[in-house]
């Protein structure tokens, strides 16, 4: 059987021009750790980058640029992730 290389590109958040646009958000995902089942649809979809992977294949969300467009949440299939307002437990 003949092998392929497969070459693909993962971008990492980084600060631009605008700073830390974390501040943006209206509502941010809160993450349920034990309702997690590291299947890293959430790290896929996610249009910032700003789901991390760790290494053993649990995730973090960088708040400091999330902007809370709630696609992670939509796609986790076990609800591990939930929208809140901000502001709501604080
Ligand atoms: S709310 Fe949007 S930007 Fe924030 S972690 Fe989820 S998918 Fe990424
Ligand atoms: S989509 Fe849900 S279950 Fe899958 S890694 Fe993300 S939080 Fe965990």
């Amino acid at each position: 059987m003949k092998k392929y290389n497969v070459v693909t590109t993962i971008s990492y958040p980084t600060k631009g021009a605008m700073g830390k646009t974390g501040n943006w958000r209206v509502f941010k995902p809160v993450l349920d750790k034990n309702k997690c089942v590291k299947c890293l649809r959430c790290w896929v979809y996610c249009p910032e980058a700003t789901i991390i992977r760790n290494k053993d294949d649990s995730v973090d969300i960088d708040y400091e640029y999330c902007k809370g467009c709630g696609i992670c949440a939509d796609v986790c299939k076990v609800g591990a992730i939930v929208m809140e307002r901000e502001g709501k437990r604080e």
